[in-house]
């Protein structure tokens, strides 16, 4: 009897083991063409490596690398449960590579408060909207050769998380598109700090549903924005160190009370800020 049990168990382990093998084999990590550092995740963010001279494409787009081969690659909310990569070396031998994303669960979030206007926008307001979000395209359109995502990431400030990347959001008990920000709950008036280095690209007093908004730059099609902000401490176009004042918590836009709003795009990607700094904490 003991012995049976023994056995049963065993062969549980051991199966147990064999998936754990055949999961990590189809990962990054042991890929001799590409080394990651990151989160293999729906909304994870990832820095390969690949040999210099190496060119490197997903699904038919080039991706950018340094001259040393560094490139960041960024997994949207609902990425597909694999991707595939063309690496194809100096010689010109071409090897396709796929990687696993896990899935994530978001959860539903009711926010109730917010100024109605900015649930069902007046028809008057449409205009402007259309305008705000090509002032944002724009300014996120840039992929430059700067590197300022290297050095890691530090929080804008600190605070208690209220809203997490991914939610489902009812606004006023209405379902708008999903949350892709990280929440931090802060007094009007509070200091945030870029989490990086980067170029401001957008210093907007007031856009219809962000209010204040600033976006940095980090380099590669990499962005910050910051949300709901009441004063900007910096101009477009100028450059800023990480860990600098950059602007000021505020409550405007379709905001129930003053807090951050901090989200992370990699070209049409949107990325979770908290895997950011999970991922690439300052060394
Ligand atoms: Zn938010």
């Amino acid at each position: 009897m003991q012995s049976q049990y023994f056995s049963q168990n065993f062969s549980q382990v051991a199966a147990f083991l064999v998936s754990l093998i055949l999961t990590c084999a189809s990962y990054a990590d042991t890929n001799p063409l590409i080394k990651w550092r990151g989160s293999w995740q729906q909304g994870g963010l990832l820095l390969g490596q690949v040999q210099s001279g190496t060119t490197l494409s997903h699904n038919g787009e080039l991706i950018k690398t340094t001259i040393d081969g560094h490139f960041l690659f960024g997994l949207g909310r609902n990425a597909a449960a694999v991707s595939t990569f063309l690496v194809t070396d100096k010689a010109g031998v071409a090897t396709e590579v796929l990687f696993e994303v896990a899935a994530r669960s978001y959860n539903i979030q009711r926010v109730e408060g917010v100024p109605q206007r900015t649930v069902e926008p007046p028809a008057g307001q449409l205009q402007r909207i259309r305008s705000d979000s090509a002032l944002v395209r724009e300014a996120r359109r840039l992929v430059t050769d700067e590197t300022d995502f290297l050095s890691g990431f530090i929080k804008p400030l600190e605070g208690p998380i209220t809203g997490v990347y991914g939610s489902q959001r009812f606004y006023n008990g209405v379902p708008k598109s999903p949350h892709y920000g990280l929440d931090y709950a802060a007094p009007t008036g509070t200091i945030v700090v870029a989490p990086a280095a980067g170029v401001v690209r957008m210093a907007h007093d007031d856009l219809f549903y962000s209010g204040g908004t600033l976006i940095i730059d980090h380099g590669h099609g990499l962005s910050s924005s910051f949300l709901h902000l009441s004063e900007m401490l910096v101009e477009k176009g100028g450059r800023v160190q990480r860990g600098e004042p950059i602007a000021r918590v505020g409550s405007t836009g379709r905001a129930t009370g003053a807090h951050l709003d901090w989200r992370m795009n990699w070209l049409n990607q949107r990325v979770d800020p908290a895997l950011v700094l999970e991922s690439f904490p300052v060394q």
